[in-house]
């Protein structure tokens, strides 16, 4: 018979009660005993509700008090040398997330192309690895003494070991295949011993671009685990199996997951590989975003895949683990129902799972209600005229000049003239500190506790008092310091038509940290100017260059959940259009330097590098949109950080800003050998202040660096400036730090 299935539930809790657990648990207010106990409590709570749901697969092991890459990190012994004098478990684990005074974290960075960042494993030659956490048959012993039977989720060994980054010169970590297996399989052993039918085994780079020793790794894994494993359900993820589908179908387990909300194409081809005693898992619900199914056209699918595999070999799952997706949407009494109707957060995600089950297993009258609810939503959001706007959608449809009038050279020379700005130019990137003072007001604004004109005048006075700041430290372009400002995304999509935001739709980003990406729900405009009040304000208070500060279109499309009722590049354009309009409103206004960023650029790359192009391709023109219509003398800024730019150097060459800030402190300027390797074109700000360290960098550390910058790049293209925003930082850390700056530039030009 068809069995409902789930991949993971979000561990943060509805109310975000793992991060205030785990935040009690690092200042000291709750002790390790009370942590687990909370912990316990969610998992109790996140198994109960998948059954009552009607989820007869249910995983553990799902859950993690920081991340499950560095849970199997942990299980396998895998304990980076400054850590390894840590004797109690916890807190060794919490270092190894966090770090401590005398150990630097371990590094972090983002789950493939989500939002949700892992701890990067550290593998050195030699590595030895054992069975060093008992945490997975814990939890399937947990559930078990509740009466739920489940399917413990492990991270595969390929996939642990391609993420893992080699601290020695030379190593290839998945030469460490070999040691890391008997862990592997000690574990699966106890797991089957226990009485474990089932492992769900996570190996997501089945979605990438494989070498030929990750597929021999792949193979080999599997031949040495299925042996001593309870049955294995491989899970792939994100996208398509595609050149990997024959190896994915071919690998010694009994069942394969596909995801097929991402890639429904791939269907007919995965049918066609996989062996006749193999079970298919198909992900016919969004694990990633925040939509409702169209259950008759899912259920579509799944009957593709009975016709080919039947009832007996068949589950019906989430695309992925649903920790992508917010708790539970009856949470959002606030919303307006009709939007509300369109949603689905991870609790109704699991319904939908199970409608489609009952559908298979009985009939679909059996399930009648759900289909004819979802049928219902669908149709109102196919037509609704708060979704579809015809002006918005034949802006975007028109074609509209990418190019600015006139090329760099010209450009500069304008600029030049207009600004009159010395040798080495000094800047910020756009935020100073959101002291606590600043969060206060805004949130008494926000609870009505003040008035807006009180409020108003309080952001005046905080805003005058940074551009005076800059004056006295003798900055070239200031800033207006974004102090009206809750969230870089989140400021514009709450003045843009087309976004909707949600009280408690929080999807975790890391550790403790969740984020609550707003909603683009339908076509975008602009009904009125955004940021002209303050960059006008702040301008008339000095004769310095003001800089206007944008968020780009594709930041924004990326750290929001995205419509997938037309394509992301549309909706994309819709955004740019918008910005364009602010970028014109604000040259309008007489600010003359305005800076768009586009932190987010790079990691919106696709998985396969077949589809990079053409993602570059709109995204660059999307950029090319919000800046082309300005004048020649006005000067257009981006600024993009933490990210690696070498594979990606034309493309932000192509975006053609007249000058562009770079994160660089960290990585000791090996950044700039990309933009000095490609000649980069027009004008460079490589970081001199790594702003998330918590110290002021000296003179002679900035000259250094912009010396070395230097070398590789004409000086006559350098700006100076931090890495990225201060909002983190202090006042006194930031003047201290900006003065340095400033007479470093000086001694530049000398
Ligand atoms: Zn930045």
């Amino acid at each position: 018979m068809t069995r409902s299935a789930n991949l993971g539930f979000p561990r943060i809790g509805l109310h975000r009660e793992l991060k205030k657990s785990l935040e009690a648990y690092w200042k000291g207010a709750i002790d390790a005993g009370a942590l687990d106990a909370s912990g316990k409590a969610l998992r109790a709570r996140h198994w109960q509700l998948q059954r009552d749901a009607g989820i007869e697969v249910i995983p553990s092991n799902d859950f993690s008090f920081y991340d499950h890459v560095l849970d199997m990190t942990a299980t396998l012994g895998a304990i980076p040398p400054r850590f390894e004098s840590l004797a109690d478990p916890t807190e060794r684990y919490f270092a190894m997330a966090r770090g401590t005074a005398a150990a630097p974290a371990m590094e972090m960075t983002k789950w493939f192309d989500t939002n949700y960042h892992y701890i990067v494993p550290e593998l050195h030659r030699g590595q030895q690895f054992r069975l060093a956490s008992n945490k997975a048959v814990d939890e399937v012993l947990e559930a078990r003494a509740l009466g739920i039977e489940t399917r413990p989720v492990l991270v595969g060994p390929v996939t642990w070991l391609s993420l893992a980054k080699a601290k020695d010169d030379g190593l290839d970590p998945l030469t460490l295949l070999d040691a890391v297996l008997p862990v592997y399989a000690e574990l699966l052993g106890t797991l089957k011993a226990i009485g474990t039918d089932w492992v769900q085994i996570d190996e997501p780079i089945l979605a990438l671009d494989l070498s030929a020793a990750q597929r021999a790794a792949l193979r080999h894994a599997y031949e040495v685990l299925q042996p001593v494993a309870p049955r294995i359900m491989l899970t792939s993820y994100f996208g398509a199996l595609g050149d990997n589908t024959e190896l994915a179908a071919g690998l010694r387990v009994a069942g394969l997951h596909i995801d097929l909300v991402r890639a429904p194409e791939q269907l007919p081809a995965v049918l066609k590989a996989l062996p006749a005693d193999k079970l298919l898992s198909v992900g016919v619900i969004d694990g990633r975003n925040i939509w409702r199914a169209d259950l008759d056209r899912q259920l579509a699918l799944v009957n593709k895949a009975w016709d080919s595999v039947g009832p007996d070999r068949l589950e019906v799952a989430p695309s992925c683990s649903l920790l992508h997706s917010p708790v539970d949407l009856e949470a959002e009494t606030e919303l307006d129902p009709e939007l509300r109707s369109w949603l689905a957060f991870a609790t109704q995600k699991l319904s939908e799972v199970s409608a489609l089950t009952l559908a298979m297993q009985k009939g679909r009258p059996a399930a009648k209600a759900a289909f004819e609810a979802s049928a219902a939503a669908a149709l109102s959001h196919r037509q609704s005229p708060r979704i579809h706007r015809a002006e918005v959608k034949g802006r975007a449809a028109a074609s509209l000049p990418l190019n600015r009038a006139s090329p760099f050279a010209i450009r500069r020379a304008a600029q030049r003239q207009r600004f009159g700005l010395p040798a080495f130019p000094t800047t910020t990137i756009g935020s100073f500190p959101q002291t606590q003072e600043v969060r206060k007001q805004r949130a008494a604004f926000k609870h009505g506790q003040i008035d807006a004109a009180t409020y108003e005048r309080f952001l005046e006075a905080e805003t005058e008092r940074a551009v005076r700041i800059q004056e006295r430290i003798g900055l070239d372009v200031l800033v207006h310091g974004e102090f009206e400002r809750n969230d870089m995304v989140e400021y514009f999509g709450e003045q843009l038509d087309g976004f909707a935001f949600t009280k408690n739709g929080w999807v975790q980003s890391y550790g403790s940290r969740c984020v609550k990406p707003p909603v683009i729900y339908g076509d975008v405009s602009r009904p009125q100017a955004m940021t002209v009040r303050w960059s006008a304000y702040a301008a008339s208070l000095t004769d310095k260059p003001m800089k206007g500060m944008l968020t780009g279109p594709v930041t924004i499309l990326q750290w929001s959940f995205v419509r997938v009722d037309q394509p992301r590049a549309e909706t994309c354009r819709q955004i740019a259009l918008a910005i364009r309009d602010e970028v014109l409103d604000l040259e309008a206004a007489g600010i003359g330097i305005i800076q768009i960023d586009e932190p987010a650029l790079r990691e919106g790359l696709p998985l396969r590098r077949s589809d990079w192009q053409e993602y570059l391709r709109w995204a660059v023109d999307c950029f090319r949109i919000t800046a082309s219509a300005v004048a020649d003398a006005t000067q257009v800024h981006t600024h993009m950080c933490y990210a690696e730019f070498n594979d990606i150097m034309p493309s932000i060459a192509e975006m053609d800003a007249d000058v562009i800030s770079i994160e660089t402190s960290r990585s000791a300027m090996e950044l700039l050998e990309a933009f000095r390797d490609f000649r980069y074109p027009n004008e460079i700000g490589p970081g001199v202040w790594d702003i998330h360290a918590p110290r002021v960098p000296s003179q002679p550390e900035m000259l250094a660096l912009l010396r070395k910058a230097a070398e590789g790049i004409p000086g006559e293209q350098l700006w100076v400036n931090p890495d990225c925003g201060l909002k983190t930082r202090n006042w006194p850390e930031v003047e201290a730090s900006l003065q340095n700056l400033v007479e470093t530039a000086r001694q530049l030009r000398a």
